[in-house]
């Protein structure tokens, strides 16, 4: 009678944690799954003993992307989604705000909006899209600065200063940037806690 013995190894996965991280991929908030591979001794392909780990990762349950472990160290943060949502609303509706600063609304001004509003959210907006932001603002009744108040705390400094650019060039749209349109950017700076030094410095830029 003749023993065959197989013997060898082979890697075997096991799910070493769970729980909710933020998935890179996704932006956004995930259930994860922590996987490891660990070497195993097999006797007739069954594992048997445990050996070394030779492989670990962070699997994304939502979108199955794989990441080094490190990636759990990432803040799970504030959905980035949702603050772009957020940021996007802010300069629409400043830029209207701003547009319907001087009582009117001329074409020219509609196009800056729709050209900024274009690279800074790499998504276009219709004239339409346009005059119900209007509309909304009209309805809402609240000025820049109670507006501003409210979104402030979504706005990170990067943020606020390409809120401030958007106006700035909103206001230049039609040729001159009145005494009421600089009034009414740096309330917007003030509203959005920009600091005086830095709200002159990012307006100096723009006028040079
Ligand atoms: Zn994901």
């Amino acid at each position: 009678m003749v023993f065959l013995i197989i013997f060898g190894t082979r890697g075997v996965t096991t799910t070493a944690g769970s729980g909710e991280f933020h998935c890179p991929d996704c932006g956004a908030k995930r259930p994860f799954e922590h996987k490891r591979v660990r070497r195993f001794f097999t006797l007739y392909f069954i594992p048997l003993i445990p050996l070394d780990t030779i492989g670990e990762y962070v699997e994304c349950l939502h979108c199955r992307s794989t990441y080094k472990p490190a990636v759990l160290e990432l803040l799970p943060g504030p959905d980035e989604k949702q603050i772009e949502a957020e940021f996007h609303a802010a300069v629409r509706r400043v830029m209207v705000l701003m547009m319907l600063a001087d009582g009117r609304i001329d074409d020219e001004e509609i196009e800056t909006i729709r050209t900024i509003y274009g690279k800074i959210a790499s998504t276009t907006i219709t004239k339409e899209d346009i005059e119900r932001e209007v509309a909304a603002s009209q309805a809402d009744g609240r000025g820049l600065r109670p507006y501003l108040s409210s979104v402030v705390g979504s706005l990170n400094d990067a943020g606020k200063e390409i809120v401030v650019k958007a106006a700035f060039f909103v206001a230049a749209a039609d040729g001159d940037v009145s005494a009421e349109e600089t009034n009414l950017l740096a309330e917007l700076a003030a509203a959005l806690e920009m600091s005086p030094a830095h709200f002159k410095g990012v307006i100096d830029q723009l006028a040079a």
